[in-house]
C-alpha cells in the first residue's frame, strides 16, 4: 500500500460508526483536532492511526474526506486495563495531581505495553521514508520510543493534551522511567503549560541525570526538544455558529423554558472529578442559603457529559453529584422550578453555542485541567459582549483567559466571591472583559496551535494552508 509522509496516532479515530439502512458507515466525528489537522492531512494525503470503538476485530484501513483512516483493533480485556485501567484509573488520576488517588496494577501496565507497542507498529508500516508521525496524548506515550526503535529515519512529536505533574507525584507511578523514556523517543514533547515543560526537562535530570539546556535535552546524541504549546478552539467556527439565527431562537427558548430568570449560571463538563463540579454546586447552595443569590431570580444549569462509566472513580462522583444536586433542589427549589437543572446527557455543538448564548454566567472551576477548551468557547460565542466567565486557575486557559473573574477552587469563599463578583458586574465591565479574551482567541485558533507545534517539529516551513 501507498504509504503517507504525515501520520497522526491517537487513542481514537476522528470517526464514528453508523449504521444507515442496516448498512455500516464512517462519519467524520466533529473535534477540535481532527479540524485542526484536517489541512495537513489532506494536502499530504496524510493517515490517522487509532482505535475505531468497539472490541474485538477492527475494520479495514479506508479512505474518509481526503484522510486515510487506519483502524486498530483492541479487546475487550484490553480496553478494560489499557484504556480504563492504566490510562483512566492511573495515568489520568496522577497527571492531575492525584486529585483522585491513583490505582497501579501490573497487568494494566503490561496491556499499555502490548496496546502502545501495536500503535508504534501501525505507524511503523504506514509512514513513508523520512516521515512526520504526530503522537497524541497519556494514552500512548510509550509510542514514541518503540517507533524510533523501529524507524529512525521518522520526526517524531509528541502532545500531552493533559497536565504533566511535578517530579514528587510522577515519582510515585511504578513505571516511571519506562514512560520517561517512551516520550523522550520524540524529537519535540509538547504540553498545554510552559511550567508543565519544565517538570518533564527537571524530570528527566532527576530520573534519567539527563542534561538540558533551556528547554532542550540530550538523549544518546539526539536533542529532544520540550515546549508548551496551548491548544485552542476553531474560533471563526464558533463565532459563525453563535451567529447563526436557529442557534440565538434556541438561546431564547432555552431562557424561556428556565422561567426568564435574572441570572442563568452553567456549567459544561464530563462528569469527570477534575472539573470541580460538586464545589461549583456547594458555592451555590452556600450562596443561596445565605441569601446572596436567590430562585427563580437565579438558577444553575450543570451539563455533565456521561463519561468514563466503568471506572470506579466515575461511578462514586456521580452519585456525590447527583446527592449534592438533590440536596439543593431539595432545600431551594419549587415544584416546576428546581434551583439546579441537572443534565446527565451529551449535546451536540448547536446545542452547546444555545447554551453559551443563554448563560449569563459560566462556571468552569476544576482542581486541574489540562486547557479546557469549553471555557475558550464560551468567550468565542459572546460575540455580543456580555457574559461573565468564572475560571479556576487551575485550568490551563487561565494563562490566556487573565480578563475572567479567577478564582482558586481549593479556596470555596474565594470561588463564592468570583461567582458574586461575576453576577454582579456591570455590563460595561463584562464587555471590556469579553473583547480582550475573544481578541486573543481569535489569533490563537486551534489552526495557529497545529502550525507552531509542527513548525517547530520542523516539518511545514510553509505558509498556512488556506481556509477549507
Ligand atoms: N462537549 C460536547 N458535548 C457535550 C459536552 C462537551 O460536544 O455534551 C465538547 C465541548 O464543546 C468541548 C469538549 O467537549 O469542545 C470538552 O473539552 P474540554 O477541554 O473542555 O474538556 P475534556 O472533556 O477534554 O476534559
Amino acid at each position: 500500500a501507498e504509504r503517507s509522509s504525515f501520520v497522526v496516532v491517537a487513542n481514537r479515530l476522528p470517526v464514528d460508526e453508523v449504521i444507515v439502512d442496516g448498512e455500516r458507515q464512517w462519519r467524520p466525528s466533529p473535534g477540535g483536532l481532527v479540524t485542526a489537522l484536517h489541512p495537513v492531512l489532506a494536502e499530504q494525503r496524510g493517515t490517522w492511526i487509532g482505535w475505531a470503538g468497539g472490541a474485538g476485530e477492527a475494520p479495514e484501513p479506508f479512505e474518509l474526506e481526503g484522510i486515510r483512516i487506519h483502524p486498530v483493533p483492541l479487546s475487550a480485556e484490553e480496553l478494560e486495563r489499557y484504556y480504563e485501567g492504566q490510562s483512566n484509573a492511573t495515568i489520568w488520576p496522577l497527571y492531575h495531581d492525584a486529585v483522585e488517588t491513583p490505582v497501579y496494577k501490573r497487568r494494566w501496565r503490561e496491556a499499555y505495553r502490548i496496546v502502545n507497542q501495536r500503535f508504534a507498529q501501525a505507524a511503523a508500516d504506514v509512514a513513508a521514508e523520512g516521515a512526520t508521525v504526530w503522537v497524541q496524548d497519556y494514552q500512548l506515550q510509550l509510542v514514541p520510543a518503540m517507533l524510533r526503535e523501529m524507524r529512525p529515519d521518522l520526526r517524531i512529536g509528541f502532545f500531552l493534551h493533559i497536565p504533566f505533574p511535578p517530579i514528587e507525584l510522577f515519582m510515585q507511578m511504578p513505571f516511571r522511567a519506562e514512560i520517561l523514556r517512551g516520550l523522550l523517543g520524540a524529537d519535540l514533547v509538547g504540553f498545554q503549560q510552559r511550567l508543565a515543560a519544565q517538570n518533564f526537562v527537571r524530570l528527566a535530570r532527576h530520573l534519567l541525570g539527563l542534561r538540558y539546556e533551556g528547554q532542550s535535552i540530550q538523549v544518546d546524541g539526539r536533542k529532544v526538544k520540550a515546549g508548551a504549546f496551548p491548544i485552542s478552539i476553531d474560533t471563526a467556527d464558533m463565532e459563525r455558529m453563535a451567529a447563526d439565527p436557529g442557534v440565538q431562537a434556541r438561546a431564547k427558548q432555552i431562557r424561556a423554558e428556565l422561567g426568564d430568570p435574572e441570572t442563568v449560571i452553567l456549567g459544561v463538563d464530563r462528569l469527570d472529578y477534575t472539573k470541580g463540579i460538586e464545589l461549583r454546586l456547594k458555592a451555590f447552595r452556600e450562596l443561596l442559603a445565605d441569601g446572596k443569590l436567590a430562585v427563580p431570580e437565579a438558577v444553575m444549569v450543570q451539563v455533565a457529559t456521561p463519561s468514563r462509566e466503568r471506572v470506579e472513580h466515575y461511578q462514586t462522583l456521580r452519585v456525590k453529584v447527583e446527592r449534592e444536586v438533590g440536596r439543593i433542589n431539595g432545600e431551594f427549589g419549587r415544584v416546576g422550578m428546581p434551583a439546579v437543572h441537572y443534565l446527565h446527557q451529551s449535546y451536540s455543538r448547536t446545542e452547546l453555542a444555545a447554551l453559551y448564548l443563554a448563560a449569563d454566567v459560566m462556571m468552569v472551576t476544576p482542581l486541574r485541567d489540562g486547557m479546557n477548551l469549553v471555557a475558550k468557547e464560551y468567550v468565542a460565542c459572546r460575540a455580543s459582549g456580555g457574559g461573565a466567565l468564572v475560571l479556576s486557575e487551575f485550568a490551563g486557559a487561565a494563562t490566556e483567559l487573565k480578563q475572567a473573574f479567577l478564582c482558586n477552587p481549593h479556596d470555596p469563599d474565594g470561588v463564592k466571591d468570583a461567582l458574586l463578583r461575576a453576577v454582579g458586574a456591570e455590563p460595561s465591565e463584562l464587555k471590556r472583559r469579553m473583547r480582550v479574551m475573544q481578541r486573543h482567541l481569535r489569533t490563537h485558533d486551534v489552526a495557529e496551535w497545529a502550525r507552531t507545534f509542527l513548525n517547530e517539529l520542523g516539518v511545514t516551513e510553509r505558509e498556512p494552508a488556506p481556509e477549507a
